[in-house]
């Protein structure tokens, strides 16, 4: 087996390195064609591009199976891992009630088999003896860096009611608007404790983390294909793979999945990495591109204009001269009216605005990188297309203007035909998980009338667009909440739950929010673990882990597919948490009823178990109904509407994973 892939894998290493020679000998050769760039590729590869898997070795040394031990002492056991948000389906062997060994779900056609070493330290994680193991509250007053909370163990009782106490406050002072919810890592049950319960309680501050991720990635789709959303890159099938800042063997996102097939990927096509830091992708790629922070934009409009000026352009999705001629030449108008646009709009009013005076040489200048590499990185694109990939990282956007640089560095996939294209970039695939009820009919006139207040984070304003899909004041502006509280504009937020984020640490200006966090009279944190953003709270609750503690679930794509997959609740909890977007806000719910307001105790209650239709009488069956409700169109064959499909609620489960139809290529062209 082993000499068979080394056969397999060298073949397709020499064809790379037959057409590595052959871009090096047309680097001197302006007047080559694409037409004979293809002749003279497919002679050295016999007209044909080998694909295929290899094979992996299987690890067995820790498995307690049958296998090993003659006996089956455990069972596996579907979880989830969020370990970051590549949000891959896993397997968990569960011996007596303890996790003991984590593996990829292979009914995920997402992720498989694989796992990246993160994963397994969820059982560190979940295991640790720092966790927060029961809730505790503050018993010093004071608040800052150097005050000691004097935290001290406290009921589950007790802190729920003190929590219920502040919103009752709030209510009966007519100043719902004052409480603000927080929230960090999510999974999609967010809804009932970020949007339902803020909405019921009568708040317009539900703040996500989402502006300091990677929502202005988000911008390069939109403004060049209209698709608002991360995408996914069929590395299987490309040919060059151009990556910028982005670190998929490392991080975001679909770590597991790009690892596995990387391999396979290096052999066939061109790889190169354009980031200012030697990442462990940069590490395992051809070319590393090691730009000046920033000047990514630059080096994307260059790449285009040697795309164009070459003739390299991705003929089949862009269009033509009328007469075949290319009249793209650096300095050059270029008339509109001989040019034939077919999928793409406005490719000659780009050149003539943009891209005729941006050459290899004037980027060099800007991006450090020299024009020769700059030059020979777009014959490495252009003569892959259309199976390359411009790979939109985080890098280029999360920069001042950072929206400009990811439309530019996504546009170079429609020159190149890319756009969901074999071996090119992706969107995600149709799924069919539901909303939850609408708050509408549980919000009083108190609610209704604190809702109608601007958000704490001044997204809209002039200084803080903040698009969303081209809308103002779409999306959230994270990090100036933070100001907002400060400065109490356009309100005082009196107070506030967060649960699993730590702005006093991942904020830039982190110092800020240390500022404004010890300034709200009243704050809650539900985490698994004490951190910078606890220091400051008034309680603190124990929180579920994700892989092994909770009920819910997660989309993710990749390989073709996108997957939701279950999040489960399959050991035996050490200690008494609770679950952050469901049980939580129940019982807060329970306590609110208990003292005069149980809106949104009964809204939670039209949670219906969909098999049973009964509703919820406590914490742990609204957990799991609402997990039912949501995904019931994925396992109830009544419902069935694509994807795998299942006899029901039990086979779900048992699987852990749904997965969608395979990616329709090239539905969108046209
Ligand atoms: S890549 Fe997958 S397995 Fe690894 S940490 Fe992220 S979600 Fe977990």
């Amino acid at each position: 087996m082993r000499a068979f892939f080394i056969t397999k894998g060298g073949k397709m290493k020499e064809q790379k390195n037959k057409r590595k020679a052959l871009i090096k000998d047309l680097l001197d050769d302006h007047k080559v064609t694409r037409r004979s760039f293809i002749k003279r590729a497919s002679a050295v590869t016999g007209g044909a591009l080998v694909l295929g898997g290899a094979f992996k070795p299987t690890l067995r040394a820790l498995a307690q199976s049958k296998e090993t031990t003659g006996a089956e002492v455990g069972e596996w056991k579907p979880a989830t891992c969020q370990g970051c948000t590549s949000w891959c389906s896993k397997q968990v062997y569960v011996v007596d009630g303890r996790a003991v060994k984590i593996r990829g779900n292979p009914n995920s056609k997402v992720n498989g088999n694989a796992g990246c070493p993160r994963s397994h330290l969820a059982l560190q994680q979940v295991y640790d003896p720092d966790r927060i193991k029961t809730p505790m509250k503050r018993t010093n007053p004071q608040k800052g860096r150097d005050q000691d909370p004097k935290f001290v163990p406290i009921s589950w009782e007790e802190a729920l009611d003190t929590i219920a106490d502040k919103i009752m406050e709030l209510r009966n002072n007519n100043e719902t608007h004052k409480y603000m919810l927080m929230r960090g890592r999510y999974s999609y049950m967010r809804d009932v404790l970020y949007d339902r319960m803020t909405k019921i309680i009568g708040s317009p501050n539900n703040i996500s983390h989402s502006a300091i991720c990677a929502e202005a990635e988000k911008f390069g789709p939109y403004f060049t294909e209209g698709y608002w959303g991360y995408r996914q890159y069929d590395v299987r099938n490309a040919r060059c793979i151009t990556i910028w800042g982005a670190d998929p063997l490392a991080a975001n996102r679909q770590v597991s999945y790009y690892s596995s097939v990387w391999g396979d990927a290096i052999d066939r096509a061109h790889i190169a990495v354009v980031e200012p830091r030697l990442s462990a992708t940069a590490a395992k790629a051809d070319e590393w591109l090691p730009l000046k922070p920033g000047s990514d934009g630059a080096l994307a409009v260059s790449l285009a204009h040697v795309l164009l000026t070459e003739g390299l352009w991705y003929k089949d999705f862009v269009g033509d001269f009328t007469d075949g001629t290319n009249r793209f030449v650096a300095g050059h108008i270029v008339d509109a009216e001989m040019f034939e646009e077919k999928h793409t709009h406005g490719l000659v009013t780009w050149w003539n605005l943009e891209l005729k005076d941006k050459t290899p040489q004037w980027a060099a200048k800007i991006t450090g990188l020299s024009a020769a590499q700059i030059r020979k990185h777009a014959l490495e694109m252009g003569f892959a297309a259309p199976h390359t990939i411009s790979w939109l990282g985080g890098g280029p956007c999360m920069q001042v203007r950072g929206a400009y640089a990811a439309m530019a560095v996504h546009a170079l996939n429609g020159i190149l035909g890319a756009v969901d294209n074999v071996g090119g970039t992706q969107k995600s695939n149709k799924e069919y998980t539901s909303k939850f009820p609408k708050p509408d009919d549980f919000m009083d006139e108190i609610a209704k009338k604190g809702k109608k207040h601007k958000k704490i984070d001044q997204r809209g304003r002039l200084e803080f667009p903040s698009l969303k899909k081209g809308k103002s004041g779409g999306g959230v502006v994270t990090n100036n909440a933070a100001d907002g509280i400060l400065n109490e504009d356009p309100n005082e937020i009196k107070v506030a739950i967060g649960y699993m984020n730590n702005f006093a640490f991942s904020c830039p200006q982190p110092e800020r929010w240390e500022r404004a966090l010890a300034k709200i009279p009243f704050l809650a944190h539900i985490t698994t673990n004490a951190s910078e953003f606890s220091w400051f709270a008034d309680i603190l609750l124990p929180d579920t882990h994700h892989m092994f503690e909770k009920w819910g679930y997660v989309k993710a794509m990749g390989n073709g597919y996108r997957h939701v997959t279950l999040m489960q609740p399959i050991i035996e909890p050490v200690w008494d948490y609770k679950t952050d977007e469901t049980e939580i806000p129940w019982l807060i719910a329970e306590k609110l009823a208990e003292k005069g307001f149980d809106n949104l105790l009964r809204h939670y209650k039209t949670y219906k178990d969909p098999e049973t239709g009964k509703a919820p009488t406590n914490e742990k069956e609204f957990a799991l109904y609402a997990l039912k409700y949501a995904t019931q169109n994925l396992w109830d064959p009544a419902k069935y509407k694509g994807g795998d499909k299942f006899n029901g609620w039990q086979d779900f489960l048992k699987a852990g994973v749904w997965n969608s139809k395979p990616y329709p290529h090239r539905k969108r062209w046209g």
